[in-house]
């Protein structure tokens, strides 16, 4: 029996899971076989040949199965990688590592894996990483369906999973279904890590940052994952076992409580209305955002769609995206958010040169800046879209992200205008559309009173408000402590911005992270925010929660919070808070 042990992680999605590891291997090599003798040559070259078959006619299933449950475009990701499979190039590495090497197919696989990881880590460049990591992807698909001990141990575990991982790859994200997955633990860091996104839009309780894990758990370990306090337990006695199993069964029970209030309105307990949004990067979210309930998309991040697409989709093809992406939200309501690529997403066909600090530096609306006919195209494909071809129109808002200065922004009302203008002057179907500024940069929030002159809303990004206000990376879990979105200064900041858009009667929303952490809506209800966005997983929750406030209540919650001066105190007295207003809520609490 492996030790009983707790580890610290970061949380990273709320809820608790108990369940039996399974560790994702990378690529499994048997030491024993790792050399092969001359006579079994031929046969291992055969057994290489029928996994590229098996491998390529799971990606053609995937390529199938995610075209119709998500888009073609998102697919297109499976079609690459049966390309690199089919190529030469590739296949010829590893055939003559077994010709020539006598080395089993695992271990050429394991040899070629650690070649390109250890590029991977030495390059800057983008554009060979994102290949890297899809050549990554390849091996780690091939190699299951060389290694049997692998498809064993799946076998022996039952009932449902936590999956204990570096990082959850992108494939192996969209085959989970297959398996019950109740919780999810990495090794990599980072609250926007791909794990972390997947385990929010799914409600799967996560911890993420948990170094060395893989090198003390193994396959069958019962583990503990608590995405609230961000902690796991490896092999817990019986008694913490049952009582994190009450605890899980409760949380299930909730959340399928919670979801059938998808169809009321959100509503405090004084009678407020306010208005929950949700967080969509492709069509599969915008789905979910109609199953939980969500009143509208409040975001949607363009930048999937080109992160998906193998070159520029062009204006025809953008607007196809956006159409669908409307007619699949709720209430046909979206804010689009413009391009907003370079920190940590980049792409290979906008060029992009290394940067010391790519998140202070050549991103978002400063890269759209220098590739004007691009943004240009960006901006006539969403006001097309905004109008439907019987000539109905839908609630579509135009939103940039980034932006620092006045002068910013009134370049984007120039490049709207004159767009909207070619558009009508061409005869071609469009409609005008509000427009606004992600509040994200420290210079927009100081600047805000002259900012709100020229928009008609304002979304309040505090993923990135909070980074750049602490000067705390958000994905860097050693400087986690620092980039808190409950830290007096981003308090104070939120409030003043939410004041000012309340003085000068502009829409307000909020659409970070924060907004979905139950103890941090109840201060951003009592600064007088009636509008949030979130991961769809969200809703139900904080509709939950709404429902037991009461503005009196929440707005002597904020100005106590205002007094307080350090982050813990802000974290414990919003804690404490949650627990006298909906104890039953603390589950989806993020610590
Ligand atoms: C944010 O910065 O808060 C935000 C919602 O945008 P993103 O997470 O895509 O940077
Ligand atoms: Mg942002």
């Amino acid at each position: 029996m492996a030790s009983r042990m707790l580890r610290k992680g970061i949380a990273v999605s709320p809820g608790v899971a108990v369940g039996q590891a399974y560790c994702v291997p990378e690529v499994f090599v048997d030491p024993e076989s790792e050399a092969i003798e001359h006579s079994e040559v031929f046969d291992e070259l055969a057994r290489y040949e029928q996994a590229c078959e098996k491998t390529a006619a799971d990606l053609k299933a995937l390529f199938q199965k995610v075209s119709r449950q998500v888009g073609e475009k998102e697919a297109a990701i499976f079609r690459a990688h049966k390309q690199i499979l089919r190529d030469p190039a590739f296949s010829d590495k590893i055939r003559q590592s077994i010709l020539r090497q006598r080395m089993s197919s695992q271990a050429a696989l394991k040899r070629l894996l650690d070649e390109y990881s250890a590029i991977f880590k030495r390059t800057q460049d983008a554009y060979l990483k994102e290949r890297l990591a899809d050549l990554r992807d390849v091996i780690v698909r091939l190699s299951g369906h060389l290694s049997p001990i692998l498809k064993t141990d799946v076998a022996h575990l039952e009932g449902p999973l936590i999956l204990v991982a570096e990082e959850i790859l992108p494939s192996q994200v969209i085959t989970l279904g297959e398996r019950e997955v109740a919780g999810i633990v990495t090794q990599a860091g980072g609250s926007t890590s791909h794990a972390a996104i997947l385990a929010r839009s799914r409600g799967i309780p996560a911890v993420s940052g948990v170094r060395g894990i893989l090198q003390q758990v193994k396959n069958g370990d019962l583990l503990v994952v608590d995405g609230r306090e961000g902690h796991l337990m490896i092999n817990p006695n019986s008694e913490v076992e049952s009582a994190y199993r009450k605890l899980q069964r409760e949380f299930v029970h909730l959340k399928d409580t919670l979801v059938e209030n998808c169809d009321q309105p959100a509503r405090s307990a004084d009678g407020e209305t306010i208005e929950l949004l949700a967080n969509i990067n492709n069509l599969g979210d915008a789905r979910a955002a109609v199953t939980t309930g969500a009143a509208g998309v409040g975001l949607f991040r363009t930048e999937y769609l080109f992160l998906t697409h193998r070159d520029v989709p062009d204006e025809e093809e953008q607007l196809e995206a956006y159409r669908q992406i409307i007619e699949a939200s709720p209430h046909r309501r979206v804010t689009i958010r413009t391009l907003d690529l370079g920190g940590d997403k980049t792409i290979p066909y906008l060029g992009h040169d290394r940067e010391a600090n790519p998140f202070m530096g050549w991103r978002s609306i400063r890269l759209s800046f220098e590739h004007p006919e691009f943004f240009a195209t960006q901006i006539r494909a969403v006001l097309r879209a905004a109008r439907n071809t019987d000539g109905t129109t839908n609630e579509v808002r135009l939103m940039f992200p980034m932006i620092t200065t006045l002068e910013e922004m009134r370049r984007v009302r120039g490049m709207v205008r004159r767009a909207y203008r070619q558009l009508q002057d061409g005869g071609i179907p469009c409609a005008p559309v509000p427009i606004g500024l992600m509040l994200e940069v420290p210079a927009a929030a100081v600047a805000i009173e002259s900012l709100l002159e020229v928009v008609d809303f304002v979304s309040i990004g505090s993923n990135d408000l909070v980074q750049y206000l602490m000067a705390a990376d958000r994905d860097n879990p050693k400087v986690s402590h620092l980039c808190q979105p409950l830290s007096p200064a981003v308090v104070r900041v939120l409030s003043d911005v939410i004041a000012a858009c309340r003085r000068a009667d502009k829409a307000v929303s909020l659409c970070g992270e924060m907004a979905g952490q139950p103890r941090a809506f109840l201060l951003l209800f009592g600064m007088g925010l009636r509008s949030f966005s979130m991961s769809p997983a969200f809703v139900p929750t904080i509709k939950d929660l709404v429902s037991h406030l009461s503005v009196a209540r929440t707005v002597e919650i904020h100005r106590h919070a205002l007094r307080l001066k350090t982050t813990g105190r802000v974290n414990r007295y919003l804690a404490e808070q949650l627990h006298e207003i909906a104890p039953n809520l603390e589950l989806f609490d993020l610590t």
